[in-house]
C-alpha cells in the first residue's frame, strides 16, 4: 500500500476522555473514530488489525474442531422468554421493537440462537461432540463505556457453543478451548493467563477467564509466577487427545491464579513471596461450562446409546476480539507508539522513502517495495513528500514490526536502514540482506 493512497489520519489531538494510553494511541494512529458512547467506526489501519486478529481466532478454533457459522446480531426476544433470561438479562439488552411490534433485541450473546439451531437439526448424541462459533458484533449497554474499544458497547467477540452428551463428554470439550486459547493468544504474542473463575448458579470448576497483564486492567490479579512460563501447547497438539488435554490444564491450574473476585488470601500467601505476583490484568477471553441451563428450558435433548433421551451439557467460549486490539496494545508499546508483535501487524513493514523526488532513492524504494510484496510481505511505502520528522513519527506511532529507510547517502553507498520497531535495533544493509532479514530467508 502506498501511503499516498492509503487513509490514515493520523493526529496529534487526543480527547481529554482518552485516559488510557491504547486508546490515545489508536485515536492518534487513526485506527477507530467514536461514533456514540462505546461504539466505533474502525478505519483502515484499525480494519487490518482486527481482521488479523479474527484470522488467528478462526485458524485455532477451527484447529481445535470448531466449526465456523454466523449468526444474526438482532434477535427475537422469544428465544429470550423460553431460557428464562429476557428478563433477567437487565438493562445490559438493547430492547428493540420492529414496525409488527415484534420485541426484538440486539444480541449480548447468542446462547439461545444457538441452542434453537441445535436442538432442530440434532437428534442423536452420534452428532456429538459439536462445537459451532462465529465471529459477530454484540452489544451491551454497559453502565460506563470506557477505555475506547476495550469497554465498547458495540464490540466484536468470537463465541463458541459446545454441545456434548453427558458431563465427562462436556468437560473434554471445554479442556479443548482451554489449550487451543493458549495458542490462540500466544499467536498474538501476549501471555493471558487463565484463572479460576466464578462459574455461577452451576457450581463446579469449569470457568476461567485469560488474562493479561497491563497496569490499565480492570481486575486485579495475583498469581505464581510459574503460571506465566508454562508454554503453549503448540501447533503440534493433537486435539483428540484426551490425556494430553487434561495435562495442558492441570500444567497451569495447578498453579495460583485469580482475580480479586477469587481471591484467597491464605492460598496466595502459601506461594513463596519470591513467586507471587500482584498486578493489574485485562480479561481477554472467558470460557464457561453450564451443563443443561439452556437445554433444559429449551428442550434441547438427543438420543443416547442406550435409547434414553438426554439433555444435552453445555459450554460457551468467548473472546473478546476488539477489545484484544486495544489490550495488545497496552501490552506492547512505548513513548513513541504502539509496536505491533508481528502476527497482528497491520502491515509487517513500512518503507520509508526520504527523498522520493530523487531518482535514484525513489528507484531504490521502489524496488524495495515490490520485492517485499513480491515476498509475501504486507508493506506500507511512505513515498509522500512529507518532512523527515513527521515520516518518522508516524512510523513510530503506527508501529510496524519492520522499518526500512532509504535516504540519499545509503543509496550511494549501496545500503538501507533496517530497522526492528520492537528493540530500536538499526541496521545498514544492503536491500537483498534487509528483505532477507525480514522475510527470514
Ligand atoms: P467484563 O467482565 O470485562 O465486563 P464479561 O465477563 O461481561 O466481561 P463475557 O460475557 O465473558 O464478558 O464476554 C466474553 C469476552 O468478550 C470477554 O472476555 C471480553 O474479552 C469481551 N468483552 C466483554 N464485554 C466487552 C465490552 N463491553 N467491550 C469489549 N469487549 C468485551
Ligand atoms: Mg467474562
Amino acid at each position: 500500500m502506498r501511503l499516498s493512497k492509503f487513509f490514515l489520519p493520523v493526529s496529534k489531538d487526543v480527547p481529554a476522555n482518552a485516559e488510557i494510553v491504547s486508546h490515545k494511541l489508536m485515536l492518534r494512529a487513526g485506527m477507530i473514530r467514536q461514533n456514540g458512547a462505546g461504539i466505533y467506526s474502525w478505519l483502515p489501519l484499525g480494519f487490518l488489525v482486527l481482521k488479523k486478529i479474527e484470522q488467528i481466532v478462526r485458524e485455532e478454533m477451527n484447529r481445535a474442531g470448531a466449526i465456523e457459522m454466523l449468526m444474526p446480531t438482532l434477535q427475537q426476544a422469544d428465544l429470550w422468554r423460553e431460557s428464562g433470561r429476557y428478563d433477567a438479562y437487565g438493562e445490559e439488552m438493547l430492547r428493540i421493537t420492529d414496525r409488527g411490534g415484534r420485541d426484538m433485541l440486539y444480541g449480548p450473546t447468542n446462547e439461545e440462537v444457538i441452542t434453537d439451531i441445535f436442538r432442530a437439526y440434532v437428534k442423536s448424541y452420534k452428532a456429538l461432540p459439536l462445537n459451532l462459533y462465529h465471529q459477530q458484533w454484540k452489544f451491551r449497554d454497559e453502565v460506563r463505556p470506557r477505555f475506547g474499544v476495550m469497554r465498547g458497547r458495540e464490540f466484536y467477540m468470537k463465541d463458541a457453543y459446545s454441545f456434548d452428551v453427558d458431563e465427562a463428554a462436556a468437560r473434554v470439550s471445554y479442556q479443548r478451548m482451554f489449550a487451543a486459547y493458549l495458542n490462540t493468544f500466544d499467536r498474538m504474542g501476549i501471555t493471558a493467563i487463565p484463572m479460576q473463575a466464578d462459574p455461577g448458579p452451576i457450581g463446579g470448576d469449569l470457568s476461567h477467564e485469560f488474562l493479561i497483564l497491563a497496569t490499565s486492567g480492570e481486575s486485579a490479579v495475583f498469581c505464581d509466577k510459574a503460571v506465566l512460563d508454562v508454554p503453549p501447547p503448540g501447533r503440534d497438539f493433537d486435539f483428540d487427545d484426551e490425556a494430553a488435554l487434561a495435562a495442558e490444564m492441570d500444567k497451569r491450574t495447578r498453579y495460583y491464579a485469580a482475580t480479586d473476585e477469587k481471591h484467597d488470601e491464605a492460598a496466595y500467601n502459601a506461594i513463596p513471596e519470591a513467586s507471587r505476583v500482584e498486578a493489574r490484568g485485562i480479561e481477554v477471553g472467558h470460557i464457561f461450562y453450564f451443563g443443561t441451563k439452556y437445554s433444559d428450558p429449551m428442550k434441547a435433548e438427543v438420543q443416547t446409546a442406550d435409547g434414553n433421551l438426554a439433555e444435552i451439557h453445555g459450554g460457551s467460549y468467548g473472546i473478546g476480539v476488539s477489545r484484544l486490539v486495544g489490550a495488545i496494545i497496552e501490552a506492547s508499546h512505548d513513548e513513541n507508539g504502539i509496536i505491533w508483535p508481528d502476527n497482528v501487524a497491520p502491515f509487517h513493514v513500512g518503507i520509508i522513502s526520504m527523498k522520493p523526488d530523487d531518482a535514484a532513492c525513489a528507484a531504490v524504494a521502489d524496488a524495495a517495495y515490490a520485492k517485499l510484496t513480491t515476498a509475501g510481505k504486507d508493506v506500507l511505502y511512505d513515498e509522500t513528500s512529507d518532512r523527515a520528522g513527521p515520516k518518522f513519527g508516524r512510523m513510530e506511532l503506527i508501529g510496524l514490526p519492520w522499518q526500512i529507510t532509504i535516504g540519499p547517502r545509503g543509496v550511494k553507498e549501496g545500503k538501507v536502514e533496517l530497522k526492528r520497531r520492537a528493540t530500536g535495533e538499526k541496521q545498514d544493509l544492503t536491500l537483498d540482506a534487509a528483505i532477507a532479514k525480514i522475510t527470514g530467508a
